[in-house]
């Protein structure tokens, strides 16, 4: 141990209560908190309050704990095997921590650290596993916080899953080796198929995929997470995504999914680009398609992170397809698409009560041809329309559009670098669209929303379209027209 590490001055352990009396002093909001702590364990409670606040009462009778109404007495403590001083009352409280001393039973007396032989931590509760946060009585806000973070890192089922293992442990003691085989075991069940079964809330799954794996007990098996890394402010990640990050062997990344995101992973995970920009050289889609089948063969757990939701243009179907075809397990995580993420930025309904109730994503590269696509007549019948890519083609869609029926006043909203505090939000109309294509000032990712609900949006934080539209026909008289 080196000589740096401040020591604790308070030592966590975790005491057996189960069918134990804890006695608990007093009729307050103090009382109550402390009420609901122990309430998480299997402890008797008996709470001790000559008037006990209606609350209190009401959650006692509640969970089936025991209520003595009288003034406090040495003899309430007989039995107990922790004591709490929550009445409010300071000499009482001293009186009350003397008596437990004095019948060798610890105790804490609320709000007055020096007098408390234990301290209460803040508790992440996935019976049977437990996380207790302390700070010596130090910072309870502070545990409240660190509380908080935890609780988002553990997946529910983790509970489950730890009693399942208990109810496993037995037989694999007696049937793997102790060491290495053990330990991949272990491994493979907390996270492999058992704990992907549980997290889908299939226990009977989990415990086939256990014993499965128990009599296997050979390397364990790879899969791949398709995950949906939303629009590019990495708090727009999802908690599962965030797990499946900090769990991946390898992180298999395409070019718009933020750094910031990326390094929620594990460190040492391995981090491949398969690029996939405009303009850049990145992997094609097959040699995606092979590298996926590849580490799953090799046994890795993979997350393949995509922008936004990964099954909108997101060519998660032939990495599905691939994947099933080598049989190779994987699972499909939902991100937020970035037509969901420039809605938000501009305010925007996407559907909106009387004007729209219908919505399409395209990408307006099936507009070439000489047959109108079926979104197109959407869009006249009132449908909002997010044109996902739609920056090097925004003429043709609005020309089409146009030309289709959809009046040229329409309501149009572009924004590029969506929830990133970099983004750019321009309004405008259908007629002003066009101008996008020779804009060089957006280098990032541009979605547009267009439709009649488009006019609900706030325009408060946008640029109109139009003033581009004027500068450019300014610059080229006899410009490409509209
Ligand atoms: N699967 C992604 C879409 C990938 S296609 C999703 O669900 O969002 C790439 C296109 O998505 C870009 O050309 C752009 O139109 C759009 N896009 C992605 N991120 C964006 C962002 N932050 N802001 C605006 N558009 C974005």
């Amino acid at each position: 141990m080196t000589e740096d590490v401040p020591k604790l001055n308070a030592f966590p352990i975790f005491m057996r209560v189960e069918g134990e009396a804890v006695v608990i002093v007093g009729g307050g909001e103090e009382a109550l908190a402390k009420a609901r702590l122990l309430g998480q364990s299997s402890a008797r409670l008996r709470v001790v309050a000559a008037d006990a606040d209606p609350a209190l009462r009401e959650w006692l009778a509640v969970n089936g704990a025991e209520l003595v109404e009288a003034e406090y007495a040495p003899a309430h403590l007989d039995g107990a095997v922790l004591v709490f001083a929550a009445s409010g009352d300071e000499s009482l409280d001293r009186r009350i921590v003397e008596d437990a001393r004095a019948a060798g039973i610890p105790v804490n007396a609320v709000d007055r650290p020096e007098l408390c032989d234990f301290f209460t931590p803040a508790i992440v509760n996935r019976a049977p596993l437990a996380v207790a946060i302390g700070t010596e009585g130090a910072g309870p806000v502070l545990a409240q916080i660190v509380r908080a973070r935890i609780d988002r890192l553990l997946s529910p089922s983790l509970g489950p899953l730890a009693a399942l293992a208990a109810s496993f442990r037995v037989a694999a003691e007696h049937l793997l080796a102790k060491g290495s085989e053990r330990r991949a075991f272990w491994r493979a069940f907390f996270s492999g198929a058992p704990e992907r079964a549980l997290e889908a809330g299939d226990l009977a799954g989990a415990r086939r995929a256990a014993s499965e794996l128990l009599s296997r007990s050979t390397a364990p098996r790879g899969h791949i997470a398709l995950v949906g890394a939303g629009p590019g402010a990495e708090d727009l990640l999802t908690l599962r995504a965030q797990r499946l990050l900090m769990e991946a062997d390898v992180i298999v990344h395409d070019a718009l999914v933020p750094e910031a995101v990326i390094a929620m992973g594990r460190r040492d995970a391995e981090r491949l680009s398969v690029g996939k920009r405009k303009g850049c050289h990145s992997k094609s889609q097959a040699e995606i398609n092979a590298l996926l089948v590849e580490l799953g063969r090799d046994g890795k757990r993979v997350v393949r992170l995509k922008s936004g939701d990964p099954l909108v243009f997101g060519r998660a179907g032939e990495e599905m397809a691939a994947l099933r075809d080598a049989g190779v397990s994987y699972e499909v995580v939902p991100g937020v698409t970035a037509a969901f993420a420039a809605a938000a930025d501009f305010e925007l309904p996407l559907t909106l009560r009387g004007v729209s109730s219908s919505m399409v994503f395209t990408t307006g590269h099936d507009l070439k041809g000489g047959t109108l696509p079926d979104w197109a007549k959407l869009a006249i019948s009132g449908a909002t329309v997010a044109v996902y890519m739609g920056r090097s083609v925004a003429a043709d869609v609005a020309s089409r559009l146009i030309e289709a029926g959809l009046s040229p006043d329409t309501a149009v909203a572009v924004v590029e670098n969506a929830s990133l505090a970099s983004r750019r939000r321009f309004h405008g109309t259908l007629a002003d669209l066009p101008s996008l294509e020779s804009r060089t000032d957006l280098n990032g990712p541009v979605m547009t929303v267009i439709g009649d609900a488009v006019a609900g949006a706030n325009f408060e934080h946008s640029e109109p379209l139009a003033a581009h539209r004027k500068q450019a026909a300014k610059a080229e008289p006899q410009g490409a027209r509209i």
